[in-house]
C-alpha cells in the first residue's frame, strides 16, 4: 500500500518505518528541512532503540522516502497519516492547529479518495473537525478515522510491531476495511484490531494515559506513606502487584511522571472534562500529586542540608532523559530538579548516555556535562538518581566513593539494595523506603 506520513518525530518516525517494513511504500514529510535532509542521508533525527536498522533497510530498499514538499507525498496514497504535535494550548486544552491545518492543506490537494487517519492524540471531537475541515475545501471523498497510538519511546518498534492492541475508530467502512488490512501483519499473534466509532477511540488514548499515570501516582503517594510510616515500598509493591486484578507493571514509585504524553494528556482530558461541565477530581489530585513529586528529591535534599545549605553545594545528577532508552526530555523531571537546586544556588554537573545533546540545547552552559557517569561526580557533595538508565544499575560504589566529595546519594529511582548501599557506607536516601544513614 501506498502511504503517506505527515510529520517526522517519535510517533511519525517509528510509524513510516514499521509500515514500510512490512512491505508497504511510505512518504513521510516533515516542515524541518534540515531533518529531512538528515534522514534522506540514513541520519536517524531521533534516538530509538532498534529504529536505526529497520529505518536504514528500508531507505536502501526505496520502500522509505522523506520529503517536505506535502503535494508530492499525497499523492499516491491510498492512506495519509497524522502524526503531528498536539501541544497544550495556554488554557490546558491540546492545540489542534497542526492537526486542523494539515487537514486544509490535505484536502486543498486530493483528486480522489483518501484515508485521512489521526495518528496524533487529539479530544474527542477532532474527527468531525478535521472532517468539517476538508469537506470546507474540497468535494473529493474522504474518510477520516481515529487510530491513536500506544507506543511507548524507548520501546517504540517492538511496541509498533507487535502491538498489545489496534484501535481504529471509523463508522466508514471503506476506511475499516484499508485500516484492517493494513494492520493485519502486526497483529498475527492474534492480538485485537479493536473497531469502534471515532469518537470512543480518541476517548480511549486519554483514558489509557491517565489511568497509567494515575495508577504511578497512586504509588508516589503510597511510597510517601510508607516513608512516614515506616513501611518499604518495594515490599508493597511487590504485595500489590501479585494480585492479578492490579497486575506487576507500573507500579515503580519515583519522582513523578514526564515525558511528552502524560502531562499534556492528563491536562488535556481535564481540560475537556471541564468543558462537559465535569470536574475529573481523580484527575486533578493527580496532576497536583505529580507536580509536588518531582520535587520531593528536592524536599529530601533540603531536609538533609538543612536551611539554606543547598547554597553553594556541588551535585552529581545521573539521568536526564524523561525515562531510559530515549533522548527525549520533555517535561523530565530532571529539568525540574535542575531548576530547583540553580534556583537555590547549588551547581550540578549531570551525565546521560542520550539526553546531554537535547538539555544543552534548552540549558546551555547552566550546567556541567560530564563525558561518562563516573566523571560527573568529581567534586560533587551528593549523587542524585533520576532516571534509571541500565548502565547506573550496577557501578563500582567503591570508585563512587572515591570521587564523591561526600557518599552521599539521593535515589529517585530505586535503584539500589539497602543492605548494599550500608554495607558500602553510603548514605542513601531513596523513594518510600528506610533512608540508610
Ligand atoms: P514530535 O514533536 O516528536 O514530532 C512532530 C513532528 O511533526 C516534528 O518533526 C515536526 O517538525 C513535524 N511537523 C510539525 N508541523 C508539521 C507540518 N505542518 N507538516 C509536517 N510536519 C510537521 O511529536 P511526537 O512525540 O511524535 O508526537 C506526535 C503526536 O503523537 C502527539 O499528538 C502525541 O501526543 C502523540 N503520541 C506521542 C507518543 C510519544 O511517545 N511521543 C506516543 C503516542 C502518541
Amino acid at each position: 500500500m501506498k502511504i503517506a506520513v505527515i510529520g517526522t518525530g517519535y510517533v511519525g518516525l517509528v510509524t513510516g518505518t514499521c509500515l514500510a517494513e512490512t512491505g508497504n511504500e511510505v512518504t513521510c514529510v516533515d516542515i524541518v528541512e534540515e531533518k529531512v535532509n538528515k534522514m534522506r542521508n540514513g541520519e536517524m533525527p531521533i534516538y530509538e532503540p532498534g529504529l536505526d536498522i529497520l529505518f536504514l533497510r528500508n531507505i536502501k530498499q526505496e520502500r522509505l522516502t522523506f520529503t517536505t514538499d506535502l503535494a508530492e507525498a499525497i499523492a499516491p496514497a491510498k492512506v495519509i497519516f497524522l502524526a503531528l504535535p498536539t501541544p497544550p494550548g495556554a488554557d490546558g486544552a491540546a492545540d489542534l492547529s497542526y492537526v486542523l491545518g494539515a487537514a486544509k492543506d490535505i484536502a486543498k490537494l486530493i483528486t480522489e479518495y483518501k484515508v485521512i487517519v489521526t495518528k496524533s492524540t487529539v479530544p474527542v471531537g477532532t474527527a468531525d473537525k478535521v472532517t468539517a475541515v476538508m469537506k470546507a475545501n474540497t468535494d473529493v471523498p474522504f474518510a477520516v478515522v481515529s487510530n491513536p497510538e500506544f507506543l511507548r519511546e524507548g520501546v517504540a518498534v517492538e511496541d509498533f510491531m507487535k502491538p498489545d492492541r489496534v484501535v481504529i475508530g471509523t463508522r466508514d467502512e471503506k476506511a475499516r476495511q484499508v485500516m484492517g488490512d493494513l494492520y493485519a501483519p502486526y497483529v498475527r499473534q492474534g492480538n485485537p484490531i479493536l473497531y469502534m466509532d471515532e469518537r470512543s477511540s480518541e476517548l480511549t488514548k486519554y483514558a489509557a494515559n491517565s489511568f497509567l499515570a494515575t495508577k504511578i501516582t497512586f504509588m508516589n503517594e503510597i511510597a510517601n506513606m510508607c516513608e512516614l510510616v515506616g513501611a518499604d515500598v518495594d515490599m508493597v509493591r511487590k504485595g500489590v502487584g501479585a494480585d492479578a486484578r492490579i497486575g506487576k507493571r507500573f507500579l515503580f514509585p519515583g519522582v513523578g511522571y514526564g515525558g511528552s504524553c502524560f502531562p499534556k494528556d492528563v491536562q488535556a482530558l481535564s481540560k475537556a472534562a471541564e468543558e462537559n461541565k465535569y470536574d475529573f477530581k481523580i484527575l486533578n489530585s493527580v496532576m497536583e500529586v505529580n507536580e509536588t513529586q518531582k520535587k520531593r528529591l528536592v524536599v529530601k535534599m533540603r531536609e538533609y542540608y538543612g536551611e539554606g545549605g543547598l547554597k553553594g553545594k556541588h551535585f552529581a545528577l545521573w539521568g536526564l532523559a524523561f525515562k531510559p532508552e530515549t533522548d527525549d526530555i520533555r517535561e523530565a523531571p530532571a529539568l525540574y530538579i535542575i531548576d530547583e537546586l540553580l534556583a537555590a544556588g547549588a551547581t550540578v554537573t549531570a551525565y546521560d548516555p542520550e539526553g546531554m545533546p537535547n538539555v544543552k540545547k534548552l540549558l546551555g552552559d547552566k550546567i556541567g556535562y560530564a563525558t561518562n557517569r563516573y566523571n560527573a561526580l568529581e567534586e560533587a557533595d551528593a549523587l542524585l538518581i533520576v532516571t534509571e538508565w541500565p548502565v547506573f544499575r550496577t557501578p563500582d560504589f567503591d570508585f563512587m566513593k572515591e570521587k564523591l566529595k561526600s557518599p552521599v546519594i539521593f535515589d529517585g529511582r530505586n535503584l539500589y539494595d539497602l543492605d548494599r548501599m550500608k554495607d558500602h557506607g553510603f548514605y542513601y536516601n531513596s523513594i518510600g523506603r528506610k533512608t540508610v544513614a
